[in-house]
């Protein structure tokens, strides 16, 4: 059986990710399994060069194959932030609600049809004696001037979907789960596994 670690310390995203590969035979361990892995500083700037980052030092002190992910939100009236900066919007003590604030903040005079954004996800993937590959995914939707809905995390309540009539944090998680940039981008990894 084939074993992975997932360089996240995000509980949640383990979980998701575990469900996913597990049912493909695959034996996921998370940096749990690792107390002396380092922390790895995201501080490239792309969401391929932190996820790389990660992949790459978590296999070499692993010795293990890793998979490593970096995603954000990316707002086009503000040149593409947050992107790498997401988690940490509003500052080093960030939270959800804070990076809402400062995001409807910052685009109070944007109008509605100019309200476009995208969360994007790269997944990089480290195997023994291979170059690290990358995957991406991307769902596109408009920023609201207000909040609605109490699922998800992060910019999910500002995060308008056309084509589903709600905003991401409205959409229930299995949804969610189909058609995330995370969930494209993880199915694209699945695939790339079990085709070898
Ligand atoms: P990371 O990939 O865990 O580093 O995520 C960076 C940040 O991007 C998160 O803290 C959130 O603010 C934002 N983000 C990433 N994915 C999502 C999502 O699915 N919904 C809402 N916010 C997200």
């Amino acid at each position: 059986m084939m074993e992975l670690v997932v360089a996240t310390r995000n509980a949640g995203k383990l979980k998701e990710i575990r469900r996913l590969l597990e049912s493909q035979g695959v034996n996921v361990l998370g940096l749990d399994n690792f107390p002396d892995a380092p922390e790895v500083e995201e501080d490239g700037d792309t969401f391929t060069a932190n996820a790389a980052k990660k992949a790459e030092t978590i296999a070499r002190v692993t010795g293990l194959s890793c998979l490593a992910d970096d995603s954000g939100l990316v707002v086009t009236s503000l040149q593409g932030r947050p992107g790498v900066h997401s988690a940490r919007f509003s500052g080093v003590d960030a939270d959800d609600h804070s990076n809402n604030c400062k995001l409807l903040d910052e685009m109070t005079l944007v109008p509605g049809q100019q309200r476009q954004a995208a969360f994007c996800c790269v997944m990089a993937l480290c195997l023994p004696n291979e170059p690290t590959r990358f995957f991406e995914g991307k769902v596109e939707g408009l920023i609201l001037q207000q909040q609605r809905g109490a699922g998800g995390f992060g910019y999910d309540p500002l995060f308008w979907l056309s084509e589903f009539n709600c905003t991401m944090a409205e959409l229930p998680i299995d949804t969610k789960n189909r058609i995330s940039h995370r969930g494209q981008a993880l199915r694209q990894v699945i695939d790339y596994l079990t085709s070898r």
